[in-house]
């Protein structure tokens, strides 16, 4: 069994002195130690990630789980911690210096507003400067840090940025396209871009959202496909032209919501919650229900939800 997570600072320092004299001679690669504690190897990364190895590893991890909720208050969600560390360190390693293509899309999980997705190159001498920005985990960025780098990124970054509007997502999904076959088209339609316009570079990779196998599928029809994809999962944190897709693609659905905000004179909000809900009542309220069809995804359920709030 491996349980891999990141901790604070403070457990950190607790780490290094708890496992003081049960560190192991040879400390591996980017690590600040490694430990044997009864029959588990404990690894403690300059990253703050901390590695758990062994049968019994889920009780030494658990120990400071409750450590890191007693020092910080943080809670290390469960599913997090159970990652398949081998694979993301070998992928990050082998994937994140090279000259990439990668694509990553924003607004599938919203009812409002449309789906934006983006293809960027990042030849490798870029990447650095991109580090730098803090591009890396676009996903723990927020939304004040994107609004701050994206604008650096789309003059910088050579990319392809494709918006599929609420009408098309909707004329689409009447004629039976799933939101992953949506996907996978655009995917290709932006990848297609610009692999055309930088033939060179050594990998083309997705942030995976369905299986390859499916993914070609859905695109058959398509005229013109890209054919050489490498499929990952959290790409956005192996590879930095998916990171890049993903702040620009999040930016560019920021700026949407807050386009149909002001045009709605209601502030949009993301997500398909129950405030979703409360807040589709008052838009139908105001403008009818023939609007939804412009400016929501009228398959989620959020389309029936609505109504007890009428
Ligand atoms: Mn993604």
């Amino acid at each position: 069994m491996t349980i891999v997570f990141k901790v604070s600072e403070k457990v950190q320092q607790k780490m290094i002195s708890y496992y003081e004299d049960k560190r192991r001679e040879k400390t591996p690669p980017y690590a600040i130690f490694q430990a044997l504690d009864a029959d588990t190897i404990v690894t403690l990364y300059e990253s703050g990630k901390v590695m758990f190895q062994g049968v019994s590893a889920d009780i030494d991890a658990n120990m400071w789980v409750e450590t890191e909720k007693k020092l910080t208050g943080l809670t290390i969600n469960m599913n997090e911690m159970k990652e398949r560390k081998e694979k993301t360190t070998i992928a990050r390693k082998t994937i994140y210096g090279l000259t990439t293509i990668g694509s990553d899309e924003v607004g599938t999980g919203d009812y409002f507003g449309p789906i934006v997705v983006t293809a960027s190159y990042v030849p490798k001498e870029q990447i650095e400067f991109l580090d730098r920005l803090g591009v890396k985990d676009s996903k723990k960025l927020t939304d004040e840090k994107i609004m701050e780098i994206a604008p650096t990124l789309i003059k910088e970054v050579d990319h392809c940025t494709f918006i599929l509007k609420n009408d098309e997502y909707n004329k689409y999904q009447n004629n039976g396209y799933n939101m992953n076959k949506i996907k996978a088209i655009l995917h290709n339609k932006v990848l297609f871009k610009v692999k055309s316009e930088h033939p060179q570079y050594d990998k083309i990779i997705i942030d995976q959202f369905v299986f390859p196998k499916k993914y070609f599928e859905h695109i058959q029809e398509a005229k013109d496909k890209v054919k050489d994809i490498t499929f990952l999962t959290k790409a956005e944190n192996l590879c930095a032209s998916v990171a890049v897709s993903s702040c620009i693609s999040r930016y560019i659905f920021l700026k949407e919501i807050d386009k149909l905000s002001e045009e709605l004179g209601i502030t949009v909000l993301k997500g398909s919650g129950e405030e979703v809900d409360k807040l589709t009542a008052e838009i139908v309220k105001k403008y009818g229900d023939e609007k939804l069809y412009h400016i929501a995804k009228l398959n989620f359920k959020n389309t029936e939800k609505y109504k007890q709030y009428m």
